[in-house]
């Protein structure tokens, strides 16, 4: 059994978010040769800790060109990669738009990573790491600086926002049961570990699929 995590891939058109997306799951570089429509959602499951997690991951599919990303897009998710790109102020300047959407669109409770992208790109770098790291403490974000193209921090930043989830959840910060919280159980069983009772209930009107 495991757990299902609804997430975002948001920032700037440019920053490298459908690379990062890619490079998660197919494990190499979505070189520019390939003119196909770009992917708009991909899944995931990861093994954190023990406990497997199936990523649902929303790729913007250029809506972010227009300054349209809908609300249903940022509806229920649980945890986003907040991206911006190091060479470009611009995108880092952008941030705070971001963040405010998906706070205000998701969820308060949405579990941000903060991705500094092109890394492999330090000799152009407009940003740097302490300054974004700070931005990163001052709004309660992770953060890292990752490589679509080489793949470096990639993985790591889906691990590290999902592990996050997953410890709210055993607090009790995040409560899954809750409508519209992004998370869901593969199987009744693993929901039974919270919450036997309702999970008894509930497993009866379940398909299990
Ligand atoms: P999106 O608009 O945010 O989805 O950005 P894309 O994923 O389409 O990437 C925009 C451009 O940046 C493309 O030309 C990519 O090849 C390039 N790119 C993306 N990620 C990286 C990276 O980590 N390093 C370098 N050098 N280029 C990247
Ligand atoms: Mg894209």
């Amino acid at each position: 059994g495991y757990f299902l995590f609804k997430f975002l891939v948001i920032g700037n058109a440019g920053t490298g978010k459908s690379c990062l997306l890619h490079q998660f799951i197919e494990k190499k570089f979505k070189d520019d040769s390939n003119h196909t429509i770009g992917v708009e959602f991909g899944s995931k499951i990861i093994n954190v800790g023990g406990k497997y997690v199936k990523l649902q991951i929303w790729d913007t599919a250029g809506q972010e060109r227009f300054r349209s990303v809908t609300r249903s897009y940022y509806r229920g998710a649980a945890g986003a990669l907040l991206v911006y790109d190091i060479t470009s102020r611009e995108t880092y300047n952008a941030l705070t738009n971001w963040l405010t959407d998906a706070r205000m669109l998701a969820s308060q409770n949405i579990v941000i990573i903060l991705c500094g992208n092109k890394k492999d790109l330090d000799a152009d770098r407009e940003v740097t790491f302490l300054e974004a790291s700070r931005f990163a403490q001052e709004n309660e974000l992770m953060f890292l600086e990752t490589s679509a193209l080489t793949g470096e921090n990639v993985e790591e930043a889906f691990v590290q926002c999902a592990r996050k989830i997953l410890n709210k959840i055993e607090s009790g910060e995040l409560d899954p049961e809750r409508m519209g919280s992004g998370i869901q159980y593969g199987d009744a069983a693993l929901r039974q570990l919270r919450s036997p009772r309702r999970a008894q209930a509930q497993s009866a009107q379940e398909c299990g699929c």
